[in-house]
């Protein structure tokens, strides 16, 4: 389980979360909503290492009882929490393949490279075939599979996801939020960060509601619905 409690993040003076507390269980998928600069952004960046949070004495962030805050980037993924960040973060100029493989390798990936592959395939067969493509010459949503597919490949407990849906025709959209549905069932606790609210909830479990960098909200995703 991903047991976040009290993280705050600071640009100078600027507060843009303040003590954001929020679990993520196995299998579970958890939407965080919230408008542009409600702090969606600097929440996943505090916990996959891209940002500093504040220090203090309550502020933790643990995955299976270990403490990630304050490890460097390539530790938290060690330790099985993977961030597809806003913008993909793909490597354009190498094949889908190479995207891939650099995934893997994590130690905790590198024995089942082949077994994750087929998983990653098996959730965008799409990708089976466009193995050889450079990827800056796919559609924005191709490439977000290959985003997605990458940090399936380092065997994450928690997958964290920056606004997936951003810029994708309604057709790929829905073919995204299938495949994050079922990627829940592998057993791997999703923390989706989304503005759209109507399909994220149909797919989530629970959600919270962020507004100017605090939860002001939280419940089932049927009672967010309502
Ligand atoms: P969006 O959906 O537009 O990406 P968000 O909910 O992800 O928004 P953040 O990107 O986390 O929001 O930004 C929260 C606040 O922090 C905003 O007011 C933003 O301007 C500010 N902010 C974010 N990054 C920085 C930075 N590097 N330096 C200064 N201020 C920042």
């Amino acid at each position: 389980m991903l047991e976040v409690r009290n993280i705050s993040v600071s640009y100078g003076k600027h507060e843009a979360l303040h003590q954001v507390s929020l679990q993520v269980q196995p299998g579970e998928l958890v939407v965080m909503l919230g408008a542009n600069g409600a702090g969606k952004s600097s929440l996943l960046k505090a916990l996959g290492g891209m940002v500093t949070p504040q220090a203090g004495a309550s502020a933790s962030a643990q995955l299976a009882g270990q403490e990630l805050m304050q490890l460097p980037q390539h530790a938290i993924v060690q330790a099985g929490l993977a961030l597809v960040p806003e913008g993909r973060g793909v490597f354009g100029d190498l094949s889908v393949k190479e995207n891939l493989l650099l995934g893997a390798q994590p130690r905790r990936a590198r024995a089942n490279e082949a077994s994750n592959l087929e998983q990653v395939f098996a959730l965008f067969p799409k990708l089976r075939d466009r193995l050889a493509q450079t990827v800056r010459t796919m559609s924005g949503g191709e490439q977000q599979m290959v985003a997605v597919g990458r940090a399936l490949m380092s065997q994450p407990d928690i997958l964290l996801l920056d606004e997936p849906s951003l810029g994708l025709s309604p057709l790929m959209c829905k073919e995204l939020f299938a495949a994050l549905a079922r990627i829940k069932t592998l057993g791997m606790g999703v923390l989706l960060v989304e503005q759209n609210a109507r399909q994220s909830l149909a797919i989530a479990d629970r959600g919270y509601l962020l507004e100017t960098g605090r939860i002001v909200g939280e419940g089932s995703a049927t009672e967010l619905s309502n």
